[in-house]
């Protein structure tokens, strides 16, 4: 039985009521912060019926669409996002820790040096550590910075800033009084001011007390990467809705365009927490970062990846399909932080750094 028949059984239209309620709310609303108004919902239920009863609608996606909708009835797996990274956001806070064992020699200082840690993160990992000492044998939490940088996409940027101290010379002011003051001598003000031993101070001249040329290394690479190679069909905003044109839904995400069965990998590095089918969205997969991001990738042919599996970024999660709520192959990419949807298409815009160390050069 195809929903449209099923709807119009006077006996069944309850039931059907809240299945296009459901798939409406959803497909529109779905995790939404800007949600609609409940007016705004049911007009757009009814301007959807009018369409099944003008027989307007493509008998092959209304049964898609009933596939979809009893699938959702029956798994009823929506993830409960929001409250699950109120839970677990603090724990998560970095994927590729693991373990250490302390062996003889070891110190805070040589353990953070060996995985390119700073010893507050280690502190941060292991808070006992910071009242009782470590002993051999101990088994600690360290994040692995070495075995990321093996196969990573970090690039080293330098930054260099120039610092200058001055003072404004007053009343009374000799070279000697200023050096005091500022915990310097006569020879160095002397040599960076380029002043001969007797020199008058004039009165609100500018003294220059030190300059610093201060080097910071920083690794940087994006935060997110593409997740699919295809072209962008439909970006994040409001739109037309691709089957009724009388409607426009806010899109949570951008479309890529690929042919089936093009390999779709994780944006970054994180934790699976939703993989199965979900109406709209079809097969799709939910994956959490650190920080509270959430990547949705939705309309897949396959998903290779299962709850709580820790994934790489770049790692291949599946191939792209048109299952669910999709007018041609496409992969649905979101980048969501908590309950919020954010545009996509800047998130992959953007850079993670990471300061790898800073030197302070004082200048002559
Ligand atoms: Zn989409």
């Amino acid at each position: 039985m195809n929903l449209k028949s099923f709807f119009f059984q006077p006996k069944q239209r309850y039931n059907n009521f809240w299945a296009i309620l459901f798939y409406t709310f959803f497909f529109t609303n779905l995790l939404n912060s800007q949600s609609k108004e409940i007016d705004e919902i049911d007009l757009e239920i009814k301007k959807y019926l009018y369409k099944i009863q003008e027989n307007d609608v493509d008998e092959k996606k209304l049964k898609e669409l009933e596939i979809e909708i009893e699938n959702y009835k029956k798994s009823n797996s929506f993830p409960d996002v929001k409250q699950e990274l109120d839970q677990n956001l603090f724990e998560f806070s970095n994927v590729n820790t693991k373990t250490y064992v302390v062996k003889p020699n070891d110190t805070l200082f040589s353990i953070s040096k060996q995985f390119k840690m700073n010893v507050n993160q280690i502190f941060d990992l292991n808070p006992e550590l910071k009242t009782k000492p470590l002993y051999i044998g101990q088994v600690i939490k360290v994040i692995d910075n070495v075995q990321e940088d093996k196969n990573s996409d970090w690039r080293i940027e330098t930054k260099e800033i120039f610092e200058e101290k001055s003072y404004i010379v007053a009343k009374g002011d000799t070279l000697s009084s200023i050096a005091k003051k500022f915990n310097t001598t006569v020879e160095e003000l002397l040599k960076i001011n380029k002043l001969k031993r007797n020199s008058i101070l004039k009165i609100n001249t500018k003294i220059i007390i030190s300059r610093y040329k201060i080097v910071k290394e920083f690794k940087v690479r994006k935060f997110f990467i593409k997740p699919v190679d295809g072209y962008i069909t439909s970006t994040f905003g409001y739109r037309k809705n691709p089957f009724i044109d009388t409607l426009s839904n806010f899109h949570n995400g951008v479309d890529f365009a690929a042919p089936i069965g093009t390999p779709i990998v994780a944006a970054k590095e994180g934790i699976v927490i939703f993989s199965g089918r979900m109406v709209g969205y079809g097969n799709c997969i939910f994956i959490r970062h650190p920080q509270g991001y959430i990547t949705v990738y939705g309309h897949n042919k396959v998903n290779y990846v299962k709850v709580g599996d820790i994934v790489e970024k770049g790692q291949k999660i599946g191939e792209v399909g048109r299952t669910g709520y999709a007018t041609g192959p496409h992969l649905h990419f979101e980048v969501r932080k908590l309950d919020r949807v954010l545009n996509p298409l800047v998130a992959l815009q953007w850079e993670e750094r990471v300061e790898i160390s800073n030197k302070r050069i004082a200048l002559k």
